[in-house]
């Protein structure tokens, strides 16, 4: 029998799925969308160092004890506590990323059969970058290092959330819309169009031997910068119903051309005792 071009091109679709490679060096695969392993083997994965030239450690990170206990469990946090503290934070949902009783993005530009956002990833915007000069000693507090002016779009922006060193925020997008700022998300296509929430920290930059704007500060974050990261994630956590993997964009993308390096001196120490000092009140 004669094959019909849409025949020939179903028959195609369904052996391009079949034979589908997984993607990255933590194996991403569009069946069953996600990176290969347990939730906390995901983390543990995506979360590997990230050295400068976007070097990515080979060890599997080593999950310290709070995230441990959150990656992809429920987070036992009633949305009342979470809105009070909110409130005496001097927040409101929507200045974090939208409101608790809403939904995170689905897969496949927001499809109703698609699961929800699994991944939390950690950027850093690698910018200013102060070129041969020294990093100025107020980089935690100047405008020119910590003003959102760069990043503000109103449909546009590249993350979903930016977070300056004084964590301060500007949302560039709710966490329930699908945006993609990785090169697998990419390479993959729609169908991960909503499984990854973005967050940009902002972390200067200046110049390194073998890259422009390689040589990141040490450390890389401020402590309120790991509070409002802390904060975020149990967010978005609790609006997905589990606690999310969270993921550096470097390790995402390891293995693919043209990889990113951020982030940059991310202390995986700090941002688990700031989950731990934000449970503690939270969970008393
Ligand atoms: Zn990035």
């Amino acid at each position: 029998m004669k094959r019909s071009p849409v025949l020939l091109a179903v028959f195609l679709m369904l052996c391009g799925d079949a034979g589908a490679a997984t993607m990255g060096k933590c194996r991403f695969d569009t069946d069953p969308r996600s990176f290969a392993g347990t939730a906390s083997e995901q983390a543990s994965c995506l979360m590997r160092k990230v050295r400068p030239l976007g070097n990515v450690a080979a060890e599997p990170a080593v999950l310290p004890a709070n995230l441990a206990a959150l990656v992809g469990q429920p987070t036992g946090i009633s949305k009342a506590r979470m809105r009070s503290e909110i409130a005496a934070l001097g927040f409101d949902e929507a200045g974090l990323g939208g409101s608790l009783d809403s939904p995170l993005s689905r897969g496949n530009a927001n499809s109703a059969q698609e699961p929800m956002a699994r991944y939390f990833v950690i950027h850093d915007t690698s910018t200013p970058n102060f070129g041969e000069a020294q990093f100025p000693a107020d980089i935690d507090t100047s405008n020119k290092v910590n003003s959102f002016s760069g990043y503000k779009s109103p449909t546009n922006a590249k993350a979903h959330i930016f977070l300056n060193r004084g964590g301060e925020i500007y949302v560039g997008h709710d966490f329930g819309v699908p945006w993609r700022a990785t090169k697998l998300e990419l390479k993959i296509g729609k169908l991960a169009k909503g499984l990854f929430v973005h967050i940009e920290t902002i972390q200067p930059r200046r110049a390194h031997p073998h890259q422009a704007d390689g040589t990141a500060p040490d450390p890389g974050f401020t402590a309120a910068q790991y509070d409002r990261l802390a904060l975020l994630y149990l967010m978005a956590s609790m609006r997905a119903g589990a606690g999310l993997v969270p993921a550096f964009h470097a390790a995402i993308d390891e293995g693919l051309s043209d990889g990113h390096d951020d982030p940059q001196n991310f202390s995986l120490a700090e941002f688990d005792a700031a989950l731990g000092r934000l449970l503690a009140k939270l969970r008393p």
